[in-house]
């Protein structure tokens, strides 16, 4: 059997690697958790970095019969079900999406947004898509439906199936497993077969985005592959109409705005803007999370060949995201 101590370093070790591909996780975005047989639930805190587990402690552990009490009434208070009171704990809020790990039965559960899964998950038609790239596999398809409790309850829905995947639409995919080693083998197999391969970048026009933000509350992002959502003409016109998936709504707002001569760049205030054609510029104080989320949009248009089927978060989908205090806390820890 394997030891507390030792599990809790396994699913560290396992986070550090998951996290630190960015094709399956984007900043704080993902979590993991585990159950222990003494009623115990750890799970990442809210706003860390899975990449960031083997440098310091990023799970909380919480008391499972409390949880499930809560979860029956409907209000999650994942405080009042903190196991330690220890201080190393005290300061770490547990993950928004503590229920959806909570209700899946199984011992190790992964959640990611991966970049293979999302090009599928955001097309009206994703559960046949992925039905047929995952034969044989348990797997259950959950509605698009705010994180936290409302995803729990969608995914409450599919549990009488005993899925070992479910794949969130418009969101991303969770995976449970009995151990870390197991955990890890699934996400490696899903994502190879549904593997989407990229169209290829498109060159940025620095020089001219470099004269155009001179003296300017903009700057060129860190990640050269921003600009693909810009430069590529065919991403940019996907791009400026929506947000596909929550995390982009959270670090930016809704779709990607257009620049064009009416914008004064010195007192826009825009987490970004595309350039049509040339590329992308961010806000000089734009965080490092933040500047995630659009390599995870660049990666997603780059595996995306039609936008006929596409499904876009409707407005009043991103402002419940936006007027979420959860969400205000989890974006004020990645400034
Ligand atoms: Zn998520």
């Amino acid at each position: 059997m394997v030891s507390k101590l030792n599990l809790h370093s396994e699913i560290s070790k396992l986070s550090a690697k998951l996290g630190s591909d960015l094709n399956l996780i984007q900043g704080a975005g993902g979590n993991i958790s585990w159950k222990e047989d003494n009623g115990i639930m750890w799970i990442k805190a809210s706003g860390t970095w899975l990449a960031q587990a083997m440098e310091k402690n990023i799970f909380v552990p919480l008391k499972i019969d409390i949880l499930k009490q809560q979860l029956s009434d409907n209000t999650i208070d994942t405080d009042a079900a903190k196991a330690l009171a220890d201080e190393s704990y005290s300061s770490l809020r547990p993950s928004i999406e503590t229920s959806l790990h909570l209700v899946m039965p199984h011992k190790v559960v992964v959640h990611i947004h991966s970049i293979n899964t999302i090009a599928y998950a955001i097309y009206k038609n994703f559960e046949q898509k992925f039905s047929a790239l995952l034969k044989g596999y348990n797997i259950a398809f959950v509605k698009y439906a705010r994180p936290g409790l409302p995803l729990t309850k969608e995914i409450e829905k599919t549990l009488h199936t005993k899925p070992d995947i479910l794949i969130l639409e418009n969101h991303g995919i969770v995976i449970g497993a009995d151990s870390a080693k197991d955990a890890e083998k699934l996400v490696h197999e899903i994502e190879e077969k549904i593997f989407l391969m990229d169209k290829g970048i498109i060159m940025p026009d620095i020089q001219y985005i470099k004269n155009l933000i001179q003296n300017s509350n903009y700057r060129l992002p860190k990640y050269n592959e921003i600009h693909n959502i810009a430069s590529d003409e065919f991403n940019l016109g996907i791009a400026a109409k929506g947000a596909l998936y929550p995390d982009h709504v959270v670090f930016l707002g809704s779709g990607i705005k257009l620049y064009n001569d009416s914008v004064n760049l010195t007192s826009a205030s825009a987490p970004c803007y595309a350039i049509s054609g040339k590329g992308m510029i961010v806000r000089n104080d734009l965080s490092i999370g933040a500047e995630l989320m659009l390599v995870a949009l660049s990666r997603v248009l780059n595996k995306i060949h039609s936008s006929e089927g596409l499904k876009y978060l409707t407005k009043d989908q991103e402002d419940e995201l936006l007027n979420w205090d959860a969400e205000k806390y989890r974006q004020s820890l990645n400034k």
